[in-house]
């Protein structure tokens, strides 16, 4: 689907591509990191690393002074809502989302959605992350699959699913089974698309704008056609009262148990509210957990706790959530701020700048269940990558520093080089090779205009 005469979807393909003279932090299970290695890519694939021999039509790039690191794993976003940043501000999150996020996304059209989810992309690239999960939105969502689909990163994405709640905006309303037979089809049409990188999620919104019978058809299409389900728990303790109060009592790990969720592919945003009982509870099935600490600041949601979720052995990612909440999708700063929210509870000693760079690669591949194929580099898996400068003040240290740390702590997007998504040079030089920015910021201006106009909030 073309939206725009612009479109941006032409991603230039690339001969092999000589990586030389890196520090390479492979984030593999001993976390061995490669000292100026050269790391050979051919066929969107890490074909060797160490001294590899080259085919002769190699491109080569010296990278020599830099990190070289596995692409990041996003694994909660809304790339819908980048449009909304700093309007929704000051709010607790049921107001957050009564007040201000359901209207604007009520008035997302497909080329709002599509403008906004490249904006979104685009701030991802940048700032080095090659794979993400994305919840989708309602109205537009064919617009934002597209732009996911133009972007170049690999994704989990789907259609935002809600059929009921208080205070939902009748354009969010859908019809229980209309939805859940529009969002197979769009299934069957975006499963599979950009050559593979596209992966369908179906993503109820949370329980309190989901009816038991939209629960009941999320887990009859997981089972029948393998897809995953993505969707917000546990998020802040207002929201569990009010689950309870709708559910008769029952917590949402409660609630998902009774409705067979915990047997399909469950992946949860935030989960800063689970306890013992429900870690005990969700062991041995397919649940993992995503970690979205800007969000849960800025909201005031809580602290979740990552080391009762590591020691369940409950996978865990991370994520920015959306940009109404967390005003930026740069998951280092995401990375930094989960080790010091453990640190704090936890202790200085409790969680490590690699635990934290785990999160958003070798555990965030594992929370997707994207292990075989991304999060650490070794031969073979995908070439999803990203090469960080060391030669700027923040970035500076003693050789004898571990550069997990380095980069835990001290990297922002700032430092982001170039990023590989399979092979695939998106991002040369800190610019981006194959999405025209200006225009980007063109067509967004003029969508968002619109789309405030459509949704009728005031004063903003
Ligand atoms: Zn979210």
């Amino acid at each position: 689907m073309i939206l725009h005469e612009h479109s941006t979807s032409a991603i230039p393909t690339q001969p092999p591509l000589l990586l030389q003279g890196g520090t390479i932090l492979t984030l593999d299970a001993g976390a061995t990191v490669l000292r100026g290695a050269d790391l050979l890519v051919r066929d969107g694939r890490i074909a060797s690393l160490g001294s590899p021999e080259a085919p002769a039509d190699t491109r080569s790039l010296d990278v020599s002074g830099c990190l070289v690191l596995p692409g990041l794993i996003q694994s909660h976003l809304h790339l819908g809502q980048t449009f909304f940043r700093g309007l929704a501000e000051e709010r607790r999150l049921l107001s957050w989302l009564r007040e201000r996020i359901w209207p604007l996304e009520a008035a997302h059209d497909d080329e709002s959605a599509y403008w906004c989810g490249l904006l979104g992309a685009a701030e991802c690239l940048l700032s080095g992350t090659t794979t993400i999960q994305d919840i989708g939105i309602g109205p537009g969502a064919r617009g934002l699959l597209q732009a996911v689909v133009d972007s170049g990163l690999r994704a989990y994405a789907g259609q935002c699913l809600m059929d009921s709640g208080d205070g939902l905006p009748e354009a969010l309303r859908q019809d229980t089974d209309r939805v859940l037979a529009e969002t197979e089809a769009l299934g069957d049409h975006f499963a599979g698309a950009a050559e593979g990188r596209l992966r369908y999620v179906l993503n109820p919104r949370f329980i309190l704008t989901c009816s038991d019978p939209l629960w009941e058809g999320v887990r009859e299409l997981s089972s029948r056609r393998g897809w995953p389900v993505h969707t917000h728990g546990l998020e802040q303790l207002d929201e569990t009262l009010a689950v309870r109060e709708l559910k008769g009592g029952r917590d949402e790990v409660e609630y998902f148990a009774e409705q067979g969720l915990l047997a399909t592919d469950l992946r949860l945003a935030h989960g800063v509210w689970l306890t013992r009982e429900h870690l005990d509870r969700v062991r041995g099935g397919r649940f993992s957990v995503v970690h979205c600490p800007s969000s849960n600041l800025k909201l005031g949601s809580g602290i979740a706790d990552l080391l009762a979720l590591c020691r369940a052995g409950v996978p865990v990612g991370i994520g920015t959530d959306g940009a109404a909440c967390s005003n930026h999708l740069d998951n280092f700063e995401e990375v930094r701020l989960a080790a010091l929210l453990q640190k704090l509870k936890h202790g200085p000693d409790a969680f490590s700048g690699l635990d934290a760079l785990r999160l958003a690669t070798s555990e965030g591949a594992r929370a997707l269940d994207l292990q075989d194929e991304v999060g650490t580099i070794e031969s073979g898996k995908l070439a999803d990558l990203v090469v960080l400068s060391t030669d700027r003040p923040e970035m500076w240290a003693a050789p004898q520093v571990d550069p997990h740390d380095l980069v835990a702590f001290g990297a922002s997007r700032a430092a982001v080089r170039h990023v590989l998504v399979e092979g695939r040079l998106l991002v040369e030089d800190g610019r981006l090779t194959h999405l025209d920015l200006a225009e980007i910021y063109r067509q967004s201006g003029r969508c968002l205009a619109e789309l405030i106009r459509r949704s009728g909030i005031s004063p903003l």
